[in-house]
């Protein structure tokens, strides 16, 4: 198992350019998610990092050794991909051992016939039918070893895939999207497999998807890109309860987080769609975004900071999304609220909003995160965390 360093990565395909300089150390044994929307350039980031797209610039490193040079085949990474590329004519077990026939057989050992004479074969087969096995038990499939990919249901043949990265002990494990050909249920139990995998290979994984759930669940730390930018790089928590970007706090939550138009005036204080919040920035005399996330807003009548429409209810079961119009929105905003706190029957009704200043998130005019001055602290609680009237 090795870190992995990214450095200063650049990548066009004809004029566009695609990854514009991207830097990434991944730990040994981190698991790491590359998370942004699609074409933003992950599989391209991750197919030069394999070895199998050349970058324009920049290093990769594995371990101390830069591997730029290196073939795809010599860089003792797996890869494990969207569509598993399975052989439909070989059996589980044989195409779970395909990575170490290549590896360890030399080029006459590969003929078929002639292979099976040559000095070394019986041991090599005996040691790959262990590591075979090996890696099946581990994944749960050792009965499946005889069958052909054809006889396996969506789940086992991700399995498969995972136990062909699985045999080759590479330094890193490196997953395109492995999860998004599977249904719903089945992915949220594979996104807890690969996880335990994960604590119990203590191997080093790189893991690229645009499900931010995904991301969330599974990671010791996230790299949010977006049009070929690493925007912030942080674990789950920080990169969910202090987006450093505009961009980040929309991309990660769902719902979304909501971003409304705001003002500074000249002492900091802000001004949200008309009203005074007696939140103060640390930035004065200037525009802003003013960020809350769903959760985070109450329906109050003690200290409503917005007056907003309900317009649209779902009912999630154990919470509600309520869809609220603002006045100088066009978009309407989400908001989650307790089961019982709504009904349909109140679709129409306005609602008085409020929220506490340690939840807001707060943006300058190109997006970058700022503080909330500490002149806000003797307001700082504008409302208690009360239950939604
Ligand atoms: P992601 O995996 O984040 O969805 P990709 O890395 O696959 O994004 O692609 C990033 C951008 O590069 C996309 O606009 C895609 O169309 C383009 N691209 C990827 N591979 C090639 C290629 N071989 N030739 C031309 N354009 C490509
Ligand atoms: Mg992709």
């Amino acid at each position: 198992m090795a870190k992995v360093s990214i450095e200063n990565i650049e990548k066009s395909f004809g004029q566009t350019q695609v990854l514009k300089g991207v830097s990434l150390d991944i730990e040994d044994g981190e698991f790491v998610s590359l998370v942004g929307p699609s074409g933003c350039g992950k599989s391209t980031l991750l197919r030069i990092i394999a070895g199998l797209e050349a970058q324009d610039a920049g290093d990769i490193l594995i371990g101390p050794d830069n591997v730029n040079t290196k073939r795809a085949a010599d860089r003792n990474l797996s890869m494990v991909f969207q569509s598993y590329a399975l052989y439909p004519h070989l059996s589980v077990a044989e195409n779970i051992a395909v990575p170490l026939k290549m590896r360890q057989m030399s080029g006459l050992q590969r003929l078929p016939v002639l292979g099976s004479f040559m000095p070394g074969s019986k041991k090599q087969s005996v040691e790959i039918g262990e590591a075979v096995t090996s890696a099946a038990k581990t994944l749960q499939i050792d009965h499946l070893l005889d069958r052909k990919p054809g006889q396996l249901s969506g789940g086992q043949r991700q399995r498969v895939a995972v136990g062909r990265a699985l045999v080759r002990e590479p330094a890193a494990f490196l997953l395109d999207e492995p999860l998004s050909n599977l249904d719903a249920k089945l992915r949220v139990h594979t996104r807890a497999e690969i996880a335990q995998l994960h604590r119990q290979l203590g191997a080093t994984f790189i893991y690229v998807t645009h499900d931010q759930v995904e991301a969330m669940t599974m990671s010791d730390r996230i790299a949010v890109m977006m049009d070929g930018e690493i925007l912030q790089i942080g674990s789950p928590e920080e990169i969910y309860d202090h987006p450093a970007d505009v961009r980040v706090a929309e991309f990660m939550g769902l719902p979304k987080m909501a971003i409304l138009p705001a003002e500074a005036d000249k002492k900091g204080e802000i001004t949200l769609l008309g009203t005074a919040t007696k939140i103060y920035s640390e930035m004065t005399s200037c525009f802003l975004k003013l960020g809350i996330r769903p959760e985070h807003f109450v329906i109050t009548k003690s200290y409503p900071i917005l007056q907003g429409r309900l317009v649209h209810l779902e009912n999630l079961g154990s919470e509600n999304y309520a869809h609220v119009t603002l006045d100088g929105l066009t978009e309407p905003i989400v908001i989650k609220t307790q089961k019982h706190a709504l009904k349909a029957a109140d679709i129409g009704e306005i609602l008085p909003l409020g929220f506490d200043a340690a939840d807001i998130h707060l943006f300058d005019e190109d997006g970058k995160a700022l503080s909330i001055s500490p002149k806000t602290s003797p307001h700082k609680k504008l409302v208690r965390r009360m239950a939604s009237v």
